[in-house]
């Protein structure tokens, strides 16, 4: 997206700045030789990176680098390391610091740039190295090697020899990317917003490619042509905002009923939310007893806050989900509880569907305004990536732009107990859609109350999910110790991890178990999954007593056999994880997960007023909705919410239109 690119932008950008020493108030002495500084800039791991150098009497004298948004106990290291380098070197060409090669990649660039600008050293001119060059760099959650074929003046080809990353979001950084760095000659082509991992690994990989055949970056690293601002307008049944489980569900839904429909989704890619979740739902099971029970338990996880008429349309028409997604085509799990590829196969079929139907999804679309014509909902107000107003006139408008858990400030303010903790959530997560609805009267409720979910892995965000824990994962402590009922609720299992020593703790399983959740393998390949053959490799990784994990193995081992646990948590005994071997271990802490808040609707999914009153023409289903869950939601109900309420907004915009 455009603001990831102008960032890019800044490559080898240099800037001269004022001779210090002469800048300075007082005189220079006349033993002392004036020095002057140049600056040259790079683009890093995490954002710019730029290198001062000064210079006097053409030598290097100082060098001095800066990168905020590095991290600091990787790059922030190579940023001290290389500077001293270089300027013991007199030379850009030092050797990078071990673990932090797009930092000290950039570091070099950005002193390379303000040599040539000191005249310190020649820019690269001319012809390039031809060959095919291959590197290989970490994505979202595999290595990714790429091979670069260059001409003597051209980029000529980018390959991806090999990748895993297909389980992930980042497939559409690689199905898209190399084609647009050779169609548009430079590495920052396209940065697919959304899949940033696996598009920061691709440039990384072809940038190096570059600099091995010596071309210069000032034309191969350069900002594409920015596309001309320009308005465009479309006259639809029913439209969309966002392309997430609720608002492809709606949208899919609508044009079955022979609507036509249109999505808009502001970021790159589809999925938001959806597709960071473990792609499962509850269902309820076959009789009344099941519903009531299944009702119960999400009035009460949600501490009785929720709508009980909206849980319960919620629950009754879980178990509709399956079997229309199976007439749809999808290939669905016994019990109508998830499809085949999880959470991404959820998401791409619904775009495959919408399209085969006649509706479309418009990317990098962001919706800013709901369009009202005479006290009813007529349509949408966006604005596309290249600066232009995108007006979509319709006759129902349905918002499903999600929650807003990625705006930790907002978070934090409505709910401070949270503060300081990371989100899980993607970064289209900032509640537009809640802010769009109430400025054309819609009601909110329960906007404080946010979700910390408790088994979040901290360094990349990952949630793990509570599958691993429903299927007999056991959580240890820094001590290795037990410390609470594995499956309670989520806000119960959150609390209690925050009180353990360093408010942390490990989710621990064995291979059974990993073989039973398609989620693992992800995590593994992500990185973030220790394998251990025994307790004592399970001790030393957390880093305590050995025999404290026996006995806490032990003790789980004569809690399965007598089925009871004590501690409270209502567990299912579903796997005893301590008999068989090995085991992996993930290290977590509660992360912002869910919004619970959001604007009010009824169960047809209109809009409510602050008035009491349907706002016409505008529907919601989804995060961007309050009162399903109150102030706790229950793990597995989020799908659930965003199909079944996703169903019926999509049939009644649909009946709404005609
Ligand atoms: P849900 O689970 O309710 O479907 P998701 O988070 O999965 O919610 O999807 C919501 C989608 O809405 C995300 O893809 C997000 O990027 C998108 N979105 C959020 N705000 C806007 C906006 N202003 N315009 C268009 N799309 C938006």
């Amino acid at each position: 997206m455009k603001q990831t690119k102008k960032l890019a932008a800044a490559l080898l950008t240099v800037s001269m700045l004022a001779g210090l020493a002469a800048c300075g108030p007082k005189e220079p002495k006349e033993s002392e030789v004036q020095s002057q500084s140049y600056t040259g800039t790079a683009k890093g791991f995490g954002g710019d990176v730029s290198v001062t150098i000064s210079v006097s009497e053409g030598k290097i004298t100082g060098v001095t680098a800066e990168g905020k948004d590095e991290t600091p106990d990787v790059g922030g290291k190579a940023l001290e390391t290389l500077t001293k380098k270089i300027e013991e070197a007199q030379s850009y060409e030092v050797d990078s610091v071990a673990g932090a090669t797009i930092t000290s990649n950039a570091v070099k660039e950005a002193a390379k740039a303000a040599m040539v600008e000191a005249g310190l050293v020649e820019a690269a001119a001319g012809a390039m190295k031809a060959g095919t060059y291959t590197h290989t760099y970490r994505g979202y959650c595999s290595d990714i090697t790429v091979a670069t074929t260059l001409s003597e003046d051209a980029i000529t080809e980018v390959k991806i020899v090999s990748q895993d990353d297909t389980v992930g979001i980042g497939s559409y950084a690689l199905e898209r990317l190399p084609d647009a760095i050779v169609k548009e000659q430079t590495v920052y082509a396209d940065t697919i917003s959304g899949a940033t991992a696996t598009s920061n690994a691709i440039i990384a990989a072809v940038k190096d490619a570059l600099n091995e055949a010596g071309a210069d970056m000032s034309v191969f690293g350069r900002e594409p042509e920015a596309e001309p601002a320009k308005d465009e307008s479309y006259d639809t049944d029913v439209v969309v905002i966002g392309a997430g489980a609720a608002g492809l569900s709606a949208a899919v839904r609508a044009c079955q009923n022979g609507a036509n429909a249109i999505v808009v989704e502001k970021m790159d890619i589809p999925g938001g939310n959806t597709v960071r979740s473990s792609g499962v739902w509850n269902v309820h099971g076959p009789d009344q007893a099941d519903i009531d029970e299944f009702i119960e338990y999400t009035m009460t996880g949600g501490h009785d806050l929720n709508n009980e008429d909206l849980v319960r349309v919620m629950v009754t028409n879980s178990s509709q989900i399956g079997p229309w997604l199976s007439e749809l085509g999808f290939e669905v799990s016994e019990g109508g509880g998830s499809v085949k590829g999880l959470a991404r196969g959820l998401i791409t079929g619904y775009w495959d569907k919408l399209e085969e139907l006649g509706g479309k999804i418009l990317f990098a679309t962001k919706a800013e305004e709901i369009l009202m014509k005479d006290g009813a909902a007529a349509g949408i107000r966006c604005t596309s990536e290249n600066g232009g107003t995108v007006t979509i006139n319709a006759k129902a408008v349905i918002v499903a732009a999600g929650g807003f858990g990625y705006d930790l400030e907002k978070c934090y303010e409505l709910k401070p107990s949270l503060t300081g903790m990371i989100t899980n959530n993607q970064v289209g997560a900032t509640g537009d859609g809640i802010y769009m609805a109430q400025a054309v009267g819609a009601n909110v409720v329960d906007i404080e109350q946010i979700q910390a979910h408790p088994t979040v892995e901290q360094s990349t965000a990952t949630l793990v999910t509570e599958g691993v824990r429903n299927a007999g994962g056991i959580m240890l402590n820094a001590n290795g110790e037990r410390f609470a009922g594995e499956v309670g609720y989520r806000d119960v299992v959150a609390a209690a991890i925050l009180e353990q020593p360093g408010a942390y703790a490990y989710v621990v399983f064995n291979q059974d178990l990993y073989d039973s959740n398609g989620n693992i393998p992800t995590y593994d390949k992500v990185g973030i999954v220790a394998h251990c053959e025994s307790t004592e490799e399970i001790a030393a990784y957390i880093g305590c007593d050995a025999q404290t994990v026996a006995d806490s193995f032990e003790a789980w081992h004569t809690a399965c056999e007598n089925q009871s646990d004590p501690f409270e948590g209502g567990f299912t005994w579903t796997r005893d994880i301590t008999t068989e071997g090995p085991w992996y271990v993930i290290k977590i802490a509660p992360g912002i997960h869910h919004t619970m808040g959001g604007i009010e609707i009824n169960t047809e999914t209109q809009v409510i007023s602050t008035e009491g009153q349907p706002i016409p023409g505008l529907f919601a289903a989804g995060e961007v909705c309050g009162g399903v869950h109150g102030g706790n939601r229950v793990g597995g109900n989020a799908l659930m919410d965003c199909q079944v309420f996703g169903i019926i907004a999509g049939d009644n915009a649909a009946a709404y239109c005609k």
